[in-house]
């Protein structure tokens, strides 16, 4: 076997980069863990500036050639890149819960299926993208989405490939061609899904994958002024260094950034189904950017409330995410679980009470476990209700009033999301009115349409992708104006 290639869980993973349709190794390289029991996966290819420069060069080379391949036929190789994936889909699944830990039916069921459907829908969405025309005295105005170039895509390691093909998607489908840098802490499916784009045939050059770490690989990729637009899923922190990149090219950004959300329990809420709705936050280990992890109960329910969460969360089953009993797995990383544990103690230490879970106890759980836990007694202005932990960490507060209620809700600097639990039809207009969110919930939680806007406001993000919106963001809207009989005027 190649000095190139690891195997996992059966499944052979090429470690190099995919730069103009040859793989290209680095002169370093960094170790992959997986969280599951710390084993080593990889020595993965450690991008740098030269692999940057390569691949940004490789995707313009592309450009022209994908940009001009009709329509037609640009949807049909995301539909086989959709067969690809469906066709590998167990092997994505294994591969993916290695590697970032999040549970395998999970993967199976819910996640890998949506990487199919975002190179499906966007395939779909591109056949029936409409080309405004217009009339106005007589002169003709057509518009047309241009595709814009070589696009830079860097993504998080909590869902690496549903957020890499959720924006790789509609970028190919636009006719732009791709650099995708995925996270140094999930760096395999990426890889796997350059092998199905290959396979299914997308030329040379169009969907380039960098491997490597974020201050040298990612830095060089974002910084370079021949990428036509950047689309980012992160931090804050990262996001802020990115733009000021951006900032020197000018070059276009989409941030989806961090959440803080809230949800909202009423007292004429059903108590189970906003249990069910809290206790669903847990998912993925709490590491997912939409989680409502800021619980805002009212008062005369509060009580019953929690005792019918700790009820629910005391039943969970943490352990090896393989494992079909399985509701709670690893967190990513030692670092992830660093910070998700100092969080807790801080707020112990300054006078929140755990109803259940934290702080770590590696003599009951061990490795990157982390016990799912309720924080109550939080100051409104304190780190653990203000900050994202990006764990399996929940914060109860209590309101008297709906005004209060949204006050609580939106006194934060995110607004990703929010969940309100509410019998009554007129408060949930009332307050879904009031909050500041990219996507609000009413007594449901993550259902949600390709076709819908999705992004985050304040600092959850800058813009939306989704439906059309991914069009506007990937393409270079173009307006032109024919004079009435121009042709024969000038003849
Ligand atoms: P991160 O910001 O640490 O890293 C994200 C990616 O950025 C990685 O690929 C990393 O290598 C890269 N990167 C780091 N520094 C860089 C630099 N200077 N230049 C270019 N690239 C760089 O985030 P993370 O810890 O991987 O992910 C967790 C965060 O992502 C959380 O805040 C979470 O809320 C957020 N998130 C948001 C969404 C959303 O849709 N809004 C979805 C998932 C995750």
């Amino acid at each position: 076997m190649s000095e190139h290639l690891t195997t996992v869980a059966g499944v052979a993973v090429d470690t190099r980069h995919l730069i103009g349709g040859e793989r290209v190794a680095s002169a370093g390289t960094f170790t992959d863990v997986s969280p599951i029991d710390g084993a080593p996966l990889g020595e993965i290819a450690r991008g740098t500036g030269a692999e940057a420069d390569a691949a940004v060069a490789a995707a313009g080379a592309a450009f022209p050639g994908w940009a001009a391949t009709p329509r037609a036929e640009r949807a049909r190789l995301l539909e086989a890149v959709a067969d690809g994936v469906e066709k590998r889909l167990e092997e994505l699944a294994v591969v993916e819960t290695h590697d970032n830990g999040a549970l395998l039916r999970s993967h199976r069921r819910g996640v890998l299926p949506r990487v199919a459907h975002n190179f499906r829908f966007f395939a779909d969405r591109l056949l029936k993208l409409g080309h405004g025309d217009f009339v106005t005295r007589g002169h003709s105005q057509h518009v047309s989405w241009d595709p814009a170039g070589p696009c830079v895509l860097i993504t998080p390691w909590n869902a690496p490939l549903l957020l890499a093909t959720w924006k790789a998607a509609p970028a190919l489908a636009a006719g732009n061609t791709v650099i995708l840098k995925p996270s140094e802490w999930s760096p395999l499916t990426a890889s796997l899904l350059a092998d199905i784009a290959t396979a299914a045939g997308l030329p040379p050059g169009v969907l380039n994958v960098v491997q490597g770490y974020g201050s040298e690989a990612g830095a060089a990729l974002v910084a370079h002024p021949a990428v036509r637009r950047i689309s980012f899923t992160g931090s804050v922190p990262t996001a802020r260094r990115i733009a000021a990149s951006a900032a020197a090219n000018l070059t276009p950004l989409s941030l989806e950034l961090g959440g803080k959300s809230p949800l909202l329990v009423f007292a004429d809420a059903d108590l189970d189904l906003a249990a069910d709705l809290a206790v669903e936050q847990y998912d993925n280990a709490g590491q997912v950017c939409l989680a409502a992890t800021r619980l805002l109960v009212e008062e005369p329910v509060a009580g019953e409330f929690t005792r019918r969460l700790t009820e629910r969360a005391t039943r969970l089953t943490q352990g090896d995410p393989r494992d079909a009993a399985t509701d709670i797995g690893p967190l990513v990383h030692p670092r992830q679980l660093e910070k998700v544990d100092g969080f807790v103690r801080r707020a112990l230490a300054a006078g929140a009470r755990a109803v259940f879970g934290g702080p770590r106890d590696d003599a009951r759980l061990g490795g990157l476990y982390y016990p799912p836990t309720l924080l109550t007694d939080v100051a409104q202005d304190s780190e653990i209700v203000q900050e994202e932990v990006f764990g399996p960490v929940l914060t109860l507060q209590t309101f008297t009033t709906e005004a209060e209620a949204v006050h609580l809700a939106d006194d934060i600097r995110f607004g990703l999301a929010a969940t309100v639990a509410t019998g009554d039809p007129e408060r949930a207009r009332r307050v879904t009115a009031q909050l500041v969110a990219g996507t609000v919930w009413v007594n449901c939680f993550y259902v949600r349409d390709l076709r819908a806007p999705f992004g985050g406001s304040r600092q959850s993000g800058v813009g939306r992708e989704g439906g059309d919106w991914s069009f506007d963001f990937y393409c270079d809207l173009k307006t032109t104006v024919t004079a009435p009989n121009g042709w024969t005027d000038h003849a």
